[in-house]
């Protein structure tokens, strides 16, 4: 489209947009995760995704559903409680595109099971696109299709809600979710006097007959306009899981009072709301008591969520990044020829491939945890430990990818400053960074057979690659000490940076030598960019990352 000319300068030296693109095909080391976790059948689906995703009308959409952030509506003009969010049409329509592409629940057979093949890591490639465009609505989407592994707990349950929850429709109407066309889920642990402790939740749950009533709060609940949602709280044994929806069995509006919603920093397109419960129906998932051990079902699905789409910004920013520099020019040359653009563009574009690998790899132990124990324990350890790599990367990642852009980086109308603004979300919530830490230090004392087979498999897998065995031998002496809750995040990281490296060396062997090289034979210095990589290796990463 011709602009029309100022009249005092002419607008040159500026990059195009990065629009219409195909974000699957256009994104090589995407392409071969996705191929060596065993996605190879869908990349023509995937490509359809992308090049959808990738469309300026969808980035509009992000972009409006960001700025016009959601609506609470407590009471309406007579005074009645509407306990009500309204959200802007796009992000209603960013929703149902995703709901269409079976984002909420294509790693479930129709019945609630574990879809299996490589269920897991196509819907990642997905959920790793999407979250390049909008990622404030895959709030939602993520912990819809998380809710069912909870909800497995309750088989009468999951089968009542699993024929409106299994199918594409998204159905944003105010109704009783057993009359919708489908439905979404939220969960409140929450409170004000803990997140990460929720043993001690206040919120009680008194037996009604087959149900319960809740009364209490929560602190932060996402995406409040959710039709059901998985509840913590206080029962006669214990601290327990229920299912509390909208609206009571007999069609009145339940309980559920929103107090305001929350200012945040970013992830403004979605709603979190602060809510009480006035003796709210609710029916129990699993036994009482057993809340956390239920509930966890659901938390390891989410965690896995945040280090996708963590990567899936992160990607975002290069590509952006890549984008503006092959088309901007500094002292008449384009700043992708400049040697030290190079150099920061291409040990980002390594730690995008080494993120990239190790989340698909770690779809891949979702999708065989059922029947394989070897991908069940990796699973386990490895969750938390890429969670905390992955998600507490991003923020300092994308600072680097807006610098890149120069000014234009920082402002709104730049996608990059929204990226920036959301990245840290995924590591608090979730879980924070030191729980993840906390958590691969349970499982390696709990299940510590499994846990050290997984190192042991680490190990065959890296072999040759440089600082390998010295990161192996470094993780388990750590690990093994009196006070290894001191030194956890120096073992956690290197655990997941030698993941990462192994993950890589199953996609792409050349590219797991520099990554080790880089990140494993030497700690990285503090600032990307700062690495000697010969220019054959920086070519090759930059037209891997972007034709
Ligand atoms: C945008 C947003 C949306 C959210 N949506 C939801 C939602 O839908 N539902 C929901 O239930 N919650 C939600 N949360 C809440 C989120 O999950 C919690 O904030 C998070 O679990 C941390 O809990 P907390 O805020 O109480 O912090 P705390 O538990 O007080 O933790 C504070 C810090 O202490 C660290 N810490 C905790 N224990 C230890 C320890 N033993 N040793 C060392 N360090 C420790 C943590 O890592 C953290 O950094 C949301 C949060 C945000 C920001």
């Amino acid at each position: 489209m011709t602009q029309p000319s100022f009249a005092t300068h002419e607008v040159f030296n500026q990059s195009p947009p990065f629009e219409e693109v195909d974000l699957f095909a256009f994104d090589r080391p995407l392409v071969e995760a996705v191929k060596a976790n065993g996605g190879a059948a869908a990349e023509r689906e995937l490509s359809e995704f992308g090049g959808q995703w990738g469309s300026a009308a969808m980035a509009e959409r992000g972009r409006v559903a960001n700025e016009n952030t959601p609506k609470l509506r407590t009471f309406d003009s007579k005074g009645n409680r509407c306990d009500q969010v309204e959200f802007h049409p796009a992000y209603h329509e960013l929703m149902a595109h995703s709901a269409h592409a079976g984002m909420h629940n294509s790693t479930w057979t129709a019945d609630g099971n574990p879809a299996g093949d490589a269920a897991e890591v196509i819907r990642a490639a997905k959920f790793y696109i999407a979250s390049q465009v909008e990622t404030g609505h895959l709030c939602p989407i993520t912990m819809t299709r998380a809710s069912v592994g909870a909800l497995a707990m309750q088989p009468d349950l999951l089968a009542r809600v699993m024929p409106v929850l299994s199918t594409k429709s998204y159905d944003p109407s105010f109704a009783p979710w057993w009359d919708k066309r489908g439905m979404t889920l939220g969960m409140g642990m929450t409170e004000k006097q803990g997140g990460t402790d929720v043993r001690a939740n206040m919120t009680r749950a008194v037996r009604d007959g087959d149900a319960y009533r809740i009364t209490g709060h929560k602190w932060f609940m996402s995406a409040p306009m959710c039709d059901a949602f998985l509840v913590l709280a206080q029962a006669e044994e214990g601290l327990s899981c229920f299912l509390m929806p909208r609206f009571a069995p007999d069609g009145s509006i339940n309980a559920i009072r929103f107090q305001r919603l929350k200012d945040k920093l970013g992830n403004r397109s979605n709603a979190s709301s602060e809510v009480e419960f006035a003796g709210a129906y609710a029916m129990r998932i699993g036994d009482e008591g057993k809340g956390i051990r239920t509930i966890i079902q659901m938390v390891q699905l989410t965690r896995q969520d945040c280090a996708i789409a963590s990567a899936g910004l992160m990607r975002s920013g290069l590509a952006h990044a890549l984008h503006h520099a092959r088309h901007r020019s500094v002292f008449q040359k384009h700043l992708a020829d400049q040697p030290l653009m190079q150099a920061v563009l291409s040990d980002m574009a390594l730690h995008v491939e080494g993120s990239i690998a190790l989340v698909m790899r770690l779809c891949r132990s979702f999708d065989r945890a059922p029947d394989q124990p070897k991908e069940a324990a990796y699973m386990r350890l490895l969750t938390p430990a890429i969670k905390y790599w992955v998600c507490k990367s991003a923020p300092g990642f994308l600072y680097e990818a807006m610098e890149c852009l120069g000014g234009n980086g920082y402002v709104e109308e730049g996608i990059l400053a929204r990226h920036y603004r959301e990245a840290p979300v995924n590591a608090i919530w979730e879980g924070s960074g030191n729980v993840m830490c906390l958590d691969v230090l349970r499982a390696l004392s709990r299940e510590a057979d499994s846990a050290l087979a997984v190192l042991h498999e680490l190990t065959g897998e890296t072999l040759g690659l440089p600082g390998a065995g010295e990161a192996i031998a470094f993780v388990g002496k750590s690990f093994r000490r009196m006070d290894s809750e001191r030194v956890a995040r120096l073992a956690v990281e290197k655990l997941a940076l030698l993941a990462a490296a192994a993950a890589l060396n199953g996609v792409s062997p050349h590219q797991a030598e520099l990554f080790a090289a880089t990140r494993l034979a030497a700690n990285h210095a503090s600032m990307y960019g700062a690495v000697d990589l010969a220019n054959n290796d920086v070519r090759g990463l930059l037209e891997r990352a972007l034709p």
